[in-house]
């Protein structure tokens, strides 16, 4: 079995859990379960989990980052190359951290409060060796009204690459939205692809090349997901995913007139 989560911020307005729930959700799944970055083996018969956090806010850096080395998991981290700046020197931390995250990728809310890890701080991160760095497009837009969709993944990757030093094969759908077109052009650059939807994944694979995410984030508690009861509706859930991926596949590219 092969569960994917999703995650975006830490202690913030939404998209968030606060830093004591997520300890013991962290904790809990080093404790039971068989943590891989992709590709990694998988172990048969277990339970294999990848954590991913999107979007690389300050909060990730500052809250979720010490937490993950201290207990000693891995995740992937999956960065929009537009919002990022080279130094946070300039902006105090508290102001990074308050940024609604409604507003982080608004007009120049990235360059002048600096919601999002900066380069300096993405470098140590990847250099930790507890995280793998992927791609989360240019620009975060919605690759269904991309004008350039091929741009958006070369893009990011190149950047990414130069920056951080290392091979970049794994991307990050932006809102989870693609369809056939996108995912083909996403496998000619990437190894790996992730999407949104609750269900076992079962390999690196996935469905048909994409892997599915169960929603991590607003976590009442820090276990109940991981329940015996739970972990079978995942296994019948991919099912469902099947349906999703080929209803995903088939959604229409609507170019926005701008
Ligand atoms: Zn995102």
């Amino acid at each position: 079995m092969l569960l994917c989560c999703m995650y975006h911020h830490v202690g913030a307005d939404k998209l968030s859990n606060s830093l004591p729930i997520l300890e013991k959700h962290f904790q809990y799944i080093k404790d039971n379960f068989n943590v891989v970055l992709p590709g990694e083996p998988l172990i048969e018969d277990a339970v294999n989990v990848c954590l991913v956090f999107d979007d690389a806010s300050y909060s990730f850096y500052s809250y979720a980052f010490p937490l993950i080395k201290r207990i000693g998991i891995r995740v992937v981290l999956a960065v929009s190359t537009k919002f990022i700046v080279d130094s946070a020197n300039r902006v105090a931390p508290h102001v990074r951290l308050h940024v609604a995250v409604d507003e982080m990728m608004l007009g120049d809310t990235f360059s002048k409060s600096i919601p999002f890890c900066s380069w300096e701080e993405l470098l140590e991160i990847s250099n930790s060796g507890n995280v793998k760095i992927a791609s989360h497009s240019y620009s975060h837009c919605n690759l269904l009204q991309s004008p350039d969709v091929e741009a958006e993944l070369a893009d990011s990757k190149e950047i990414l690459q130069e920056k951080l030093q290392k091979e970049v094969d794994a991307f990050v759908y932006p809102y989870g939205r693609f369809n056939a077109s996108i995912v083909k052009h996403v496998r000619k650059q990437f190894k790996y692809s992730f999407a949104v939807g609750a269900g076992d994944n079962r390999s690196w694979d996935g469905i048909d090349g994409v892997l599915f995410r169960m929603y991590c984030d607003d976590l009442n508690d820090p276990t109940s997901m991981f329940s015996k009861w739970n972990l079978r509706k995942y296994r019948v859930q991919r099912y469902r995913l099947f349906v999703k991926k080929w209803l995903m596949d088939h959604a229409p590219s609507v170019q926005l007139a701008s």
